[in-house]
Parts: structure tokens; C-alpha cells; sequence
């Protein structure tokens, strides 16, 4: 049986497209960090923010403690990564992706690809 073979044969093997708004992250977070200074933000409200951006409610810019710039919510730095946008892939029980399949992606998007990687 070759690899191919076995991951047809899994319940849970397959590919999710999303197609709308969506925060995309594969677990909790444990800093958001200022685009500017690197300041952690954790203890703001970046949730109230997040929704703010989610519902399309208005400003959801977040102003940094430390440098005082502001930034909207989702150009802060969460770690482990989260990801903002309209367009997701969510490849259930798969191996690693080959870094050309990635490029193909971008190239055909035009966009920068951005991995959010999670185990169940
Ligand atoms: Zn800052």
C-alpha cells in the first residue's frame, strides 16, 4: 500500500474551502505583539477589537502601550500565528504541504501564504 492508498482509506482525510470572513488560528494565543516595537499587547481588549473587525463594527485599531502608534487589530503579530481574511484552506489529516504546492498557491492568488498549522 503506498501512502496515497492510506490516506484515502482515513475518515477524517480531506479539504476544507473557506470562503468568508474568518479568523483563522489553530489554537489559544500567547502574545500579540506590536507591528512597530514588538510589545506584547495580550492583557488589551484585542477580543472586543477582533470583533470589531469580524462584524465590520469600525475602527479596530489598537494603540500600542509602549511606541503609542496604532494599528488595526489584525496587522499585531499573534503567537502562535493567527491569520485575517476571506479565503482558507483547511487540509484535514494531510502531511506536510510540498513547498512548490504552496508556491502555486501564491503565485496563482497572488498573495503571501500563511500556514497555521494544528493537531486535534
Ligand atoms: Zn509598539
Amino acid at each position: 500500500m503506498d501512502s496515497d492508498n492510506h490516506i484515502e482509506d482515513l475518515i477524517t482525510n480531506g479539504l476544507e474551502v473557506i470562503t468568508k470572513k474568518q479568523v483563522f488560528h489553530s489554537d489559544g494565543v500567547d502574545s500579540i505583539n506590536c507591528p512597530n516595537c514588538n510589545n506584547n499587547m495580550i492583557d488589551s481588549d484585542w477580543g472586543d477589537l477582533l470583533e470589531k473587525w469580524y462584524k465590520d463594527l469600525g475602527n479596530d485599531n489598537l494603540k500600542c502601550s509602549s511606541c503609542k502608534c496604532e494599528f488595526p487589530i489584525t496587522s499585531y503579530n499573534f503567537n502562535p500565528f493567527w491569520g485575517f481574511g476571506y479565503l482558507g484552506f483547511n487540509f484535514w489529516n494531510w502531511g506536510d504541504l510540498k513547498v512548490d504546492f504552496i508556491k502555486e498557491i501564491e503565485s496563482l492568488l497572488n498573495v503571501k501564504v500563511k500556514l497555521i498549522y494544528g493537531r486535534i
